[in-house]
């Protein structure tokens, strides 16, 4: 009998990937507060990504990002038009 096994729709801070989760927190600390989503948005974009099939291991397929980062960007877009 086969599995079907599809890596996790974690975001990064969840996939233990500590040194690169830490990176992306101390980037996202120093955009400006005009650069930043404020964190209703950012909390919403990443309700979708953890329900998006574009999410494995923290990566976003559709584009490559980080969508922590991507969505801590209050221009940025979801490369899916998701968000
Ligand atoms: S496609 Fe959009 S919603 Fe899906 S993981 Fe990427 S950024 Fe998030």
């Amino acid at each position: 009998m086969s599995e079907n096994i599809r890596p996790c729709r974690c975001l990064l801070a969840q996939t233990g990937k500590e040194e690169t989760a830490a990176d992306i927190k101390a980037r996202i600390e120093r955009l400006s507060e005009k650069e930043r989503a404020d964190s209703e948005l950012y909390k919403k974009r990443l309700e979708v990504c953890t329900a998006c099939d574009f999410l494995a291991d923290g990566t976003c397929l559709k584009c490559g990002c980080y969508p922590e980062f991507r969505a801590a960007f209050a221009k940025n877009r979801c490369p899916a038009k998701k968000w």
